[in-house]
């Protein structure tokens, strides 16, 4: 009889981009927050920064951001972009 050999799935390469949030436009509306397809893609901010709205709540974390551009396309003040992933990530 054969030795069972596991299969391990080839990993899905990252997007080259990732969604950046800018706290000069997000209103914390939090609409991006309602379509985020992955487990704290986005977060919500312990502090909030000193803006022109006063009340971003939301960022982005770069390693958990598989680019799927979702919150970008939904977000309403067009505050997120996708930019160069870092090549640490
Ligand atoms: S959808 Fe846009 S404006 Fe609303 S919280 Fe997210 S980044 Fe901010
Ligand atoms: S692009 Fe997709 S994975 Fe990245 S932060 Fe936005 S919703 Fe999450």
């Amino acid at each position: 009889m054969d030795a069972l050999i596991p299969i391990i799935p080839p990993q899905k390469p990252k997007s080259k981009l990732i969604a950046r949030i800018s706290s000069d436009l997000c209103s914390g509306c939090e609409a991006c927050l309602s379509v985020m397809p992955h487990k704290d893609c986005i977060v919500k901010l312990d502090s909030q920064p000193h803006t022109p709205f006063g009340m971003v709540v939301v960022d982005v974390q770069n390693e958990k951001c598989t680019g799927c551009t979702l919150c970008m396309r939904i977000c309403p003040w067009e505050a997120i972009t996708m930019v160069p992933r870092p090549s640490a990530q």
